[in-house]
């Protein structure tokens, strides 16, 4: 399994993309999150019309979904467009905020993609499989309703938080390869969100192996990441703190 990291930003940091990223296996292609900046993100790293096999959509804030109607637009327009179907796990009730945000973005025109668009609805708890991939949800504490995945491709798993701190006390994250934690103050807890200290001291917790911070305050990023990176360390997990287009693999 190998991650790309599309974008690491909070929904408004004006220098980092929204936090999104590609898992990338023999078989499978599957994006986490499209927020309004990933598009372009996506478009860099890959142009094909037909490279994406699925979307997961953590939860229903812009930062997370905005973008997916131009990713849809562009696989479908130009003279060689998408042909094969493409899947969307979400949340339950995301079908019909799908087609909202589809007919607010661009009315009408998802009835002439000559590709079919597979809604798939998932709740807390359950397990599905995607080509390769087994998928499995865990609430976080947020000020949406949102669900962190965990991807298994039989040989690594990781998980990614979407927005909001992990619930404590579930075997969801343990013993995980990857955790990619949203983080967003270095010490302070703000409600809805982990902080780095918290963070790390999760995935000490968890035995993660490899824990990489990302959605950090735009403030924070740029003005006081710099002054406290030494600090950001542990005896027992790797940090990471990824740039957009950094790749890891697993
Ligand atoms: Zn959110």
């Amino acid at each position: 399994m190998k991650i790309l990291f599309l974008g690491v930003g909070e929904a408004f940091d004006e220098n980092q993309p929204n936090n999104s990223h590609l898992i990338i296996t023999d078989k499978t292609k599957l994006l986490l999150d499209c927020g309004y900046s990933v598009p372009q993100q996506l478009w860099r790293f890959n142009k094909d019309p037909n490279f994406l096999d699925a979307i997961y959509i953590s939860h229903q804030h812009a930062d997370h979904y905005f973008g997916v109607p131009a990713v849809l637009m562009r696989m479908w327009e130009g003279g060689t467009g998408r042909s094969r179907p493409l899947t969307i796990i979400s949340e339950k009730g995301f079908k019909n905020q799908f087609e909202k945000l589809m007919d607010l973005a661009y009315f009408g025109f998802k009835d002439k993609f000559k590709f079919e668009i597979k809604i798939v609805e998932v709740e807390e708890g359950q397990d599905i499989d995607f080509q390769d991939l087994r998928l499995s949800f865990n609430k976080t504490i947020h000020s949406g309703e949102n669900l962190a995945v965990k991807v298994n491709d039989g040989k690594n798993i990781m998980a990614y938080s979407g927005d909001g701190s992990p619930v404590q006390g579930t075997d969801f994250y343990k013993n995980l390869d990857l955790l990619i934690l949203e983080t967003y103050l270095y010490n302070q807890e703000k409600i809805g969100h982990s902080s780095v200290v918290s963070g790390i001291k999760f995935a000490e917790g968890n035995n993660v192996k490899t824990l990489a911070l990302t959605h950090l305050n735009r403030d924070f990023r740029k003005n006081d990441l710099p002054k406290v990176r030494d600090e950001i360390k542990s005896d027992k997990v790797k940090i990471i703190i990824p740039e957009p287009l950094d790749e890891y693999s697993l």
